[in-house]
């Protein structure tokens, strides 16, 4: 139903995984990303299982999970972690990720 003249239609919110999908990812296959697991091991908190915007860390059995190819490049993980457990580089030039904007 259209709206009434002079109203706008109100849009909803694109799901974030929809948005996440229009990017676009040149894997490279050096991580640009590595966690020491070993220091994980001893961290409560794990705030990157939580924070990461694009799910790269996971847990099963209360131990890390990490997969670099949809990160996003946002530098969260390297802010965050109170392990000091990851080194953190930018994908060499050409790699990672193109965000497009639709
Ligand atoms: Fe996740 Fe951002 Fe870290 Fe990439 S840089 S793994 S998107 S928190």
């Amino acid at each position: 139903m259209k709206p009434p003249k002079g109203e706008k239609k109100e849009e909803k919110p694109r799901p974030i995984d929809d948005i996440l999908q229009s990017n676009i990812w040149d894997v490279d296959y050096e991580p640009h990303i590595k966690v020491d697991y070993e220091k994980c091991v001893t961290c409560e908190l794990k705030p990157c299982v939580r924070l990461c915007p694009a799910g790269c860390y996971t847990l099963l059995d209360d131990k890390i999970l990490f997969s670099y190819e949809g990160c996003l490049e946002c530098g969260t993980c390297r802010i965050i972690c109170p392990r000091d457990a990851i080194t953190w580089n930018y994908p060499v030039s050409g790699k990672g990720i193109y965000f497009r904007f639709s």
